[in-house]
């Protein structure tokens, strides 16, 4: 016979999965949810004690045990689920980090089969045998703690039956009723504890690729923080970030270092003659042009409105020149037609290499000065310092 199953079928166990990493805040649709979820279990506790009441009928009708006691257990347990449905759906449960309330689920049902161990000795192994489905119930939603606490209230109870008693404890194999509810007893029962088991691994695998889901989804987070979302380079904050290492590293490996501010000539113009939105397009396809003609260690990112930084590690300052000036030349050399007939795009840039004595800002105000003689001198075209 068979007590505080849960019924909740698998195809719930992607819910349930909180039940063992409980949010700390518990929004009202999580509240719903779980009062879903103990209303599932409550079933399948009444289906569990239905099918305990069947077997004791069988051996009411062999006369084992009088008719009563079939009908005694089921209502035995109905009324304890009953009590728990009530505290549930008064939300009882809600306030306490356990919201099953499983400790006292468990003692109350232990309690149940303990007294009806005493009172049916000859057929006490079905009872203790429901013990072993009572746990496998709440080791789902157990602490340590209250395992060895009900554990501790289990092993008081079996060794006042076992030890301080008497009592005939027997498991009756005499007539084939007998043999047959017997039989039941333990069938039943190893089956709601594997149904017990499965569940549990299921909500594993759950937690298992939640985790990793959650792994993807940070790192993707992260990676969204560092970038800038109309042109998917560094952001400004990121881009600096980078300048600070480099920085470090080029000093640390006696490397050259050199940057490139670039800037978009007469873009006020691009966005007045064909809109803002067409404007954004002109950004995004620099942006993706740049990428596609720098080498992996370089870093892109923007600076600020169209301003980009790019950060050349191990570079000279001819290197870095000749870079920028094919950079120069691709972007002014681009079919621009799509945008519109008569666009053109023409980039200036400013570049510069650390020097021994350079911070972040006087690196950064040296390449802006070049940026800034660029543009003097008539724009589409590197200037360095
Ligand atoms: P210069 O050759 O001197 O750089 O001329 P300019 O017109 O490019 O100069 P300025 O820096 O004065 O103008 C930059 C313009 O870029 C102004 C601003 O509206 C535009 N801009 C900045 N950020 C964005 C953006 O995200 N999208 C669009 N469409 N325009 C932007
Ligand atoms: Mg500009
Ligand atoms: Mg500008």
């Amino acid at each position: 016979m068979s007590t505080a199953a849960t019924s909740l079928p698998e195809r719930n166990a992607a819910e349930a999965a909180d039940l063992v990493l409980a949010p700390a805040v518990t929004a009202p649709e999580v509240r719903a949810r779980r009062a879903r979820q103990r209303r599932q279990m409550y079933v399948g506790q009444v289906a569990s004690y239905s099918l305990g009441a069947f077997v004791l009928l069988l051996y009411g009708f062999d006369g084992t045990v009088p008719m009563h006691v079939p009908s005694l257990f089921w209502v035995g347990g109905l009324s304890i689920i009953g009590v728990f449905v009530v505290m549930s759906e008064a939300g009882v449960g809600d306030r306490s980090t356990d919201h099953y309330l499983t400790v006292f689920q468990i003692s109350a049902h232990m309690a149940l089969q303990f007294v009806f161990l005493v009172s049916e000795p000859t057929i006490g192994i079905a009872f203790i045998s429901v013990l072993f489905l009572i746990f496998a119930f709440g080791t789902l939603r157990m602490t340590s703690a209250q395992a060895v606490l009900t554990w501790a209230f289990a092993a008081t109870g079996l060794a006042a039956v076992f030890l301080a008693s008497d009592l005939p404890i027997g498991m009756p194999v005499a007539t084939r009723l007998q043999r047959t509810a017997s039989m039941l007893c333990f069938v039943l029962v190893i089956g709601q504890c594997a149904f017990l088991g499965l569940f549990g691994a299921t909500l594993r695998k759950i937690l298992y690729q939640r985790s990793i889901e959650l792994k993807a989804a940070y790192q993707r987070i992260e990676e969204l923080a560092e970038l800038d979302e109309l042109t998917g380079s560094y952001n400004r904050g990121s881009i600096m970030r980078h300048l600070d290492a480099e920085i470090e590293k080029a000093r640390q490996d006696s490397t050259p270092c050199a940057i490139a501010l670039i800037d978009l000539d007469w873009f006020k113009r691009i966005n007045d003659a064909h809109g803002h939105p067409t404007g954004d397009e002109v950004l995004r396809t620099f942006a993706i042009t740049i990428f596609a003609n720098i080498r992996p260690t370089d870093s892109f990112g923007r600076y600020g409105g169209e301003e980009f930084l790019l950060l050349l590690p191990d570079t000279t300052t001819d290197a870095a020149q000749r870079m920028l000036e094919r950079l120069r030349g691709i972007v002014a050399d681009l079919d621009w037609s799509a945008f519109s007939p008569s666009m053109h795009v023409t980039i200036s840039a400013g570049v510069a290499t650390l020097r021994d004595n350079d911070t972040a800002d006087t690196f950064l105000a040296r390449v802006d000065s070049a940026l800034y003689s660029a543009k003097a001198q008539g724009r589409n075209r590197i200037a360095t310092s």
